[in-house]
């Protein structure tokens, strides 16, 4: 990727506000907005399959871009574009609702982006840690989609912190409509395939109500070598198990 900075252990950082635009698996063409400090990955989890790597502290010098500068950033990155991309996501060195004025920022994209490439639409990535705080919450249903982490296994080992998955996926059900978003892993001592893995998650996945899932797993190096890939068949497999769970719901491998 031209303009990103590759890490010791596996993972990049992107050097700009705006980068790409990328084509993604999930989304079609997709302009990127990176809303962390430069040189810096900043996440309220600290996922080992990361492809950003590991956190770090926040570097020196740096600081969080204002509103205006993430808006003037997308101005310039869309004049360079030949033409208008199908997404603006919010994504980039970590997690963007950690933020300081995520709220602010959300506005001034979605005026950029109805003056500019009114067809475009504005995603977002996110933990979802954030959710359940009225401000943030309201800001994330501004966007034209949502596509909320909620991963199988341990949350310690696949998202590197502690947290109370029940009461993250009730701060989703406000979020509606919105898509899951699901890395499936095993590392030397725990499967986020497996059947306990599964019989875990389910109920979470059944409670949270998404409108769609997506489940997948590595597709570049993770930031820990010793994570694995877990096989095509049995995603296939767990996608089935959400769909019986919740026949409404459009569940997609990748
Ligand atoms: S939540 Fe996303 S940005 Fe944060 S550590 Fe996990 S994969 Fe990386």
């Amino acid at each position: 990727m031209p303009d990103a900075t590759p890490r010791p252990d596996g993972g990049f950082l992107w050097e700009s506000i705006v980068n790409g635009p990328v084509r993604s698996r999930r989304l079609g063409v997709s302009l990127g907005l990176n809303l962390i400090p430069a040189r810096s990955k900043l996440c309220s989890f600290d996922c080992p399959y990361c492809e950003c790597g590991f956190n770090t502290p926040r570097a020196d010098g740096s600081r969080w871009p204002s509103p205006d500068e993430v808006a003037h950033a997308l101005r310039r990155g869309l004049a360079r574009l030949a033409a208008s991309p199908d997404w603006i996501t919010f994504a980039g060195n970590g997690e963007p609702t950690m933020h300081p004025r995520f709220p602010v920022v959300v506005d001034r994209v979605l005026a950029v982006r109805a003056e500019l490439v009114p067809g475009t639409r504005v995603a977002v990535l996110s933990n979802g840690l954030a959710a359940g705080k009225p401000a943030i919450r309201d800001a994330l249903r501004a966007l034209d989609a949502r596509l909320m982490k909620l991963d199988p296994g341990p949350a310690e080992r696949v998202n590197g912190v502690r947290y109370d998955a029940a009461r993250l996926v009730d701060g989703y059900r406000a979020l509606k409509p919105y898509t899951i978003q699901a890395m499936v892993t095993r590392g030397t001592e725990w499967d986020g395939g497996s059947d306990a893995s599964l019989a875990a998650w389910l109920p979470l996945v059944v409670r949270a109500d998404p409108d769609g899932v997506q489940l997948y797993s590595l597709d570049r190096p993770p930031a820990d070598p010793g994570l694995q890939n877990v096989p095509r068949e049995r995603l296939e497999e767990m996608a089935r198990a959400i769909r019986t769970a919740l026949p409404r719901c459009h569940v997609e491998v990748f």
